[in-house]
């Protein structure tokens, strides 16, 4: 018998070590367990839409199954659901790719993960600028490369300017990663900022990850301009996107990127030796969700566009909050720097998050602290909640800093 004890760091390789787990999942677990004891919980950690997948998408993944449509498909996606993809761009983004352009992932978070295992390695830095999607950073750590971190503020939006970017790069720098619109802060870049900021990599060897998850979630007082519409930038823009959040997939794990043929195919290999083609039942309902009648995704639009407007305003009357307005996604995320060094319920806030352990412990709601995001004194907050639950977690809010 061995006398090792084989557990623990000793066996784990850097690249896992190095890695956080997934904040976001984390406090959703917490909260989703406390809820199976029989808490009242409401939740506003999730993030995803809580609209049911359309029926129409539904039945297409049924009508799949019956067909016999449940067997390996080609790598990277079916063709069908390739030309859905180059014309959903099309029609909402107005980007023209040709289907070989374009690979099908198990979610946007495959598609981010092998755009980002093709590019990055050892050696290489990669520009995220903060608050970020909390994945970002870590997939860029299980690269190999190293994160390079620009912080923002609320002064600007949560947003980036060229000056912040010209700073940050090096001789090192192999990539930009943009989300906008954002999640956590829902900051949407403007053309003029794209543009401002691409213009700074103008003649530099720097590719742009473009992640456009939320890009039709959008509530019309900026509009999200793509990078992958300057010309100029078209050999080195990567773009991210997927159903889960327009069509309330999430659970189907459809994702797609766009960009170079051959960034693509390399992409295409790293799947084909890891994970193969994205779930063929789920391509076949992503076909029915780019293709189908779209006037749901303007009719959940105004949904969140209210429950927005609803947060955003009670927000802002609790003394210690101050949120910007989202221009998109379906996330607020409030300075709650006001509440720092303050005692609640004989608890300290330090941070964010003892701000969000107190809110769910003692109040029962969930939140992500933006310590997960990169940016300690804020909180993320989903507004992916019928009015009446948002309006019972902004009382409890209220109560708890009272
Ligand atoms: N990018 C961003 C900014 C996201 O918020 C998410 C989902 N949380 C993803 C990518 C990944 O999406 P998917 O569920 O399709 O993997």
């Amino acid at each position: 018998m061995s006398t090792n004890n084989f557990t623990g760091e000793k066996y784990l390789t850097r690249r896992v070590l190095s890695m956080q787990e997934s904040q976001t999942m984390k406090i959703t677990g917490l909260a989703k367990q406390m809820k199976a004891e029989g808490k009242d919980i409401v939740s506003l950690s999730a993030g995803e839409p809580d609209f049911p997948t359309p029926d129409f998408v539904s039945q297409a993944g049924i009508d799949a199954i019956k067909a016999g449509f449940t067997r390996y498909t080609a790598n990277a996606g079916i063709p069908e659901l390739k030309k859905a993809v180059v014309e959903k761009f099309k029609r909402d983004n107005d980007i023209e790719f040709d289907q070989n352009q374009i690979i099908i992932s198990n979610g946007g978070k495959q598609t981010l993960a092998n755009a980002i295992l093709a590019l990055c390695q050892e050696g290489d830095e990669v520009i995220i600028p903060a608050p970020f999607w909390v994945s970002f950073p870590e997939m860029v750590r299980l690269s190999g490369a190293e994160p390079v971190i620009v912080p923002t503020t609320i002064d600007s939006g949560y947003k980036m300017g060229p000056e912040q970017l010209e700073a940050a790069i090096t001789d090192r720098t192999k990539a930009l990663i943009l989300n906008s619109p954002s999640n956590p802060s829902g900051a949407v870049y403007s053309e003029d900022e794209v543009r401002a900021l691409m213009a700074v990599l103008e003649g530099r060897d720097i590719f742009v990850i473009s992640d456009e998850m939320y890009d039709q979630i959008v509530y019309g007082a900026v509009r999200p301009f793509s990078p992958a519409r300057i010309p100029e930038m078209r050999d080195r823009v990567i773009v991210s996107n997927g159903v889960s959040k327009t069509y309330s997939m999430t659970g189907w794990r459809i994702g797609f990127l766009a960009g170079p043929k051959w960034l693509i195919d390399a992409c295409g290999k790293i799947q084909s030796q890891t994970t193969s083609n994205a779930n063929s039942i789920a391509q076949k309902a992503a076909v029915a969700a780019l293709t189908g009648d779209q006037q749901i995704i303007g009719d959940r639009r105004a949904e969140f566009q209210k429950r927005r407007d609803y947060m955003y305003k009670a927000l802002n009357e609790i003394p210690g909050i101050t949120a910007a307005l989202p221009d998109g996604a379906f996330y607020i995320f409030p300075s709650i720097s006001g509440l720092l060094g303050k005692t609640f319920n004989g608890k300290v806030m330090n941070n964010s998050t003892d701000v969000s352990e107190y809110l769910l412990v003692d109040h029962y709601v969930a939140t992500v602290p933006g310590e997960a995001f990169g940016a300690p004194e804020n909180l993320r907050l989903s507004y992916a909640a019928s009015i009446s639950e948002l309006e019972d977690a902004v009382g409890r809010i209220r109560k708890a800093f009272s």
